[in-house]
C-alpha cells in the first residue's frame, strides 16, 4: 500500500457499555511485484474489521484504565483507528503476489515472460546436464 494511497473506510460504530465498538471493511489499493514473473501487481485488498475501544474509568474519561493497557481506548471522545486498518492490512496482503491467478512466470532458459512469448516459446539447445550422456553416446558411435 504506496505511501498516502486512499484507504476506504465502510465502518458501523456502536455504542455499547464498555466503550464504541467499531466494525465494517477497509478497502486498500495494494501495488508489488508478480512472485512468479515479476511484472507489476496493481489490485486491491478488502479486510473485515472489528475493535472495541473501552471507555476510560468513570470520571476520567480518556484516561487510559491501568489494567487495559494493551486494549485501545477512546481518548478525548475520539478513536484512532489507523493500528486496527494497519494490522488487517498488513495480515491480508498475499506472502507471493501474483499479476494474476493462472501466471506461467519466466521461461527457465531465458528469463523471457511466458505470458508475453506464449506457451509454445521453446528453445533448440538442448539441457547441458546431459552433455556427459551424450558423450557416450558418440564414443560408442565412434567405436
Ligand atoms: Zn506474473
Ligand atoms: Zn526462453
Amino acid at each position: 500500500v504506496r505511501a498516502g494511497a486512499p484507504i476506504r473506510l465502510e465502518l458501523r460504530l456502536e455504542s455499547v457499555v464498555e466503550g464504541v465498538l467499531v466494525s465494517g471493511t477497509a478497502t486498500a489499493p495494494v501495488t508489488g511485484e508478480c512472485s512468479r514473473c515479476l511484472g507489476p501487481v496493481d489490485t486491491e485488498v478488502e479486510v473485515d474489521l472489528q475493535e472495541l475501544y473501552l471507555y476510560g474509568p468513570p470520571g476520567r474519561r480518556g484516561v487510559p484504565a491501568a489494567d487495559d493497557d494493551d486494549l485501545p481506548q477512546v481518548v478525548d471522545d475520539l478513536i484512532d483507528l489507523e493500528p486496527a486498518v494497519r494490522d488487517a492490512v498488513v495480515l491480508s496482503l498475499p506472502v507471493s503476489p501474483r499479476c494474476r491467478d493462472d501466471c506461467p512466470g519466466l521461461c527457465v532458459e531465458c528469463g523471457a515472460r511466458l505470458a508475453d512469448v506464449g506457451p509454445r516459446h521453446t528453445h533448440a539447445q538442448s539441457d547441458p546436464r546431459w552433455d556427459g550422456l551424450r558423450g557416450l553416446m558418440e564414443n560408442k558411435e565412434n567405436e
